[in-house]
């Protein structure tokens, strides 16, 4: 219970004990050799925009929201009432749609695709891949985030820890240097060689885009199955000098 009254601490130590984990894994069964030392600079530049970015932009968004009185009004009275299991399950369903939906737009409207393309830029794939997302990508990212857990569901300090930590979890998980052999739960399940498809070089970045399941991409024609795409480069379509503008994404 201490933990969950100091936010910060829980997320400074769940991570930590993810990325050590993970690390142990990548370097033992790593699905392919690469430099990760390549861009590290820029790696750790990106993650301190990602702490500081998601830190501003759920504040700004809980701020507007109070603000707009969604707590009064938008919210079902309902879904509230409910125990944690089925609220979380509830607003991880929800809130990937979303970003679904959000990610489809990146990558289909002019100005999205300049707040999104930073997290294209990687050439190699490895969990601290995922940091690359930049200022204004987080402020959009973040707004499903926080209003429907926080608002629409009205979750308490320790379902918001478990969220908190399953969406750490997945980003790190889905840019893994790794092959996942989840078995069936793959049809339902996005693994880190089903995301590294978004990351091709190619017409294949505008697929896959789902982040915890891979049910929008079937329903909405943009799912490409890993085991039928094996090999391919990862970066932007067009390469693209990276600069402070792609770390705000403007
Ligand atoms: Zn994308
Ligand atoms: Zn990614």
């Amino acid at each position: 219970m201490y933990l969950l009254n100091h936010p910060f601490l829980f997320e400074f130590l769940t991570f930590a004990f993810v990325i050590s984990v993970v690390e142990v894994v990548e370097r033992k069964w790593g699905a392919y050799e690469i430099q990760r030392s390549w861009q590290w600079r820029l790696n750790l530049v990106a993650l301190c925009v990602v702490i500081i970015g998601s830190k501003i932009s759920t504040g700004t968004w809980n701020w507007v929201s109070s603000h707009l009185l969604f707590d009064e009004y938008f919210h079902s009275e309902y879904l509230r009432k409910l125990s944690s299991f089925p609220k979380i399950l509830i607003a991880i369903f929800s809130v990937d749609f979303c970003l679904f939906l959000i990610h489809w737009l990146m990558h289909n409207s002019k100005i999205l695709w300049i707040v999104h393309k930073f997290h294209h830029t990687p050439k190699i794939m490895f969990w601290l891949s995922g940091s690359r997302t930049s200022f204004f990508h987080l402020f959009v990212f973040a707004l499903p985030q926080v209003v429907i857990p926080f608002y629409f569901l009205k979750i308490d300090a320790l379902e918001a820890s478990v969220l908190l930590s399953f969406s750490l979890i997945i980003n790190i998980w889905v840019h893994m240097n790794y092959k996942a052999n989840i078995g069936f739960l793959s049809w339902f399940f996005i693994t880190p060689q089903y995301h590294r498809i978004h990351h091709a070089n190619s017409y294949l970045s505008g697929m896959n885009l789902g982040f915890v399941h891979t049910v929008w991409d079937r329903l909405f024609g943009t799912y490409v199955d890993p085991n039928k795409v094996q090999n391919f480069d990862l970066g932007l379509v067009r390469d693209e000098e990276i600069s402070w503008k792609s770390l705000l994404g403007i």
